[in-house]
């Protein structure tokens, strides 16, 4: 069984929405489709998360609701389906108005972007505050996993909303920012999938971030290196993804959805240490870990005006 996560920028564009309708008809083994909000599009754009977060802080309340809406409608367009989000997204503000549950109004991002995604998919819409428990700020896997074993048995395929659960109290509470993939992790762990498949916009886990240069891609590693590089600058996968996963025999795949025959990195819980630079920025200092010739760990430090220099002095020194 396959669990797969599709990322922001996944909901952006027709292309990458048919690759995920694509995916879904290759392989019935895919059964569990989660979803983050819809992300950028380009550049300077803003996720409809972050746009939700200023309207709780009421910030450009009435531009933000707008902007939110086209976001919607355009994936709307895309899907060819009609809902009245406007409807839906005032219902939620007023109640966030009442309630003042931040919390509450930021999760909707993901919930109306998975409700729209579950019916292009024709697949079950279970929303997350249904299978995603919280107690005391820890998740409850026993109440998780019961409930999702109920609703994976009576669905065999369903669509679910990343980033946010119920507390024990039945409020939503969100995860920490990027959170999906924790969603993600949580669900794989308790139905026993061989696969969590995490679709992303860029081609895997890169040997330096991106950003920073142009570098070969990681085919294959261990949750160990992976966990090294997640603390560090490499933000393809949220790190509280990697103990949830670590240790269940789950093969974690990263994959870009605008090219999904594309090599993807693999990541198991054994495997021999691989090469990559990356680098921990705390506040003017910067922390550069990378793996030596002999594939042994090195930190080093440097300033913050240079470090970009030295991680490419590194990488084109080493590899
Ligand atoms: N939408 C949330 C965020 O922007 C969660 C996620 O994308 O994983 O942080």
């Amino acid at each position: 069984m396959i669990v797969c996560k599709f990322g922001g920028t996944s909901t952006t564009s027709l292309k990458s929405i048919q690759n995920i309708k694509a995916l879904k008809e290759k392989n019935k083994k895919r059964q569990v489709f989660v979803f983050s909000a819809i992300g950028k599009k380009y550049q300077k754009d803003k996720k409809i998360t972050d746009l939700l977060i200023e309207i709780t802080q009421n910030i450009n309340v009435s531009k933000n609701k707008k902007l939110i809406l086209n976001k919607f409608n355009k994936l709307q367009k895309d899907l060819k389906i009609n809902i009245n989000v406007k409807k839906l997204l005032n219902k939620y503000y007023n109640y966030f108005l009442l309630t003042k549950n931040a919390d509450y109004l930021i999760s909707k991002g993901e919930y109306i972007t998975t409700l729209l995604m579950s019916k292009y998919l024709d697949i079950k819409f279970i929303p997350a505050e249904k299978i995603i428990f919280f107690q005391n700020n820890k998740i409850n896997y026993k109440k998780t996993k019961n409930k999702l074993i109920y609703y994976k048995n009576k669905y065999k395929i369903f669509a679910t909303c990343g980033f946010y659960g119920v507390n024990e109290n039945k409020q939503i509470k969100l995860f920490s920012r990027g959170g999906s993939d924790i969603t993600g992790a949580i669900i794989a762990k308790c139905l026993n999938a061989n696969i969590y498949e995490n679709w992303t916009d860029v081609y895997g886990v890169r040997q330096v971030n991106p950003k920073i240069t142009n570098s070969k891609q990681i085919k294959k590693m261990s949750y160990a290196d992976l966990d090294i590089m997640t603390r560090c600058d490499a933000n393809v996968i949220h790190n509280d993804c990697i103990e949830i996963l670590y240790g269940e025999k789950i093969k974690l795949k990263v994959g870009n959805i605008f090219d999904i025959k594309s090599k993807k990195t693999i990541v198991v819980d054994r495997y021999k240490k691989v090469k990559f630079v990356c680098c921990k920025i705390d506040k003017d200092k910067v922390i550069i870990v990378y793996r030596d010739k002999k594939l042994n760990l090195v930190k080093n430090e440097c300033e913050l005006s240079n470090y970009k220099e030295n991680i490419l002095k590194i990488y084109e020194k080493l590899y």
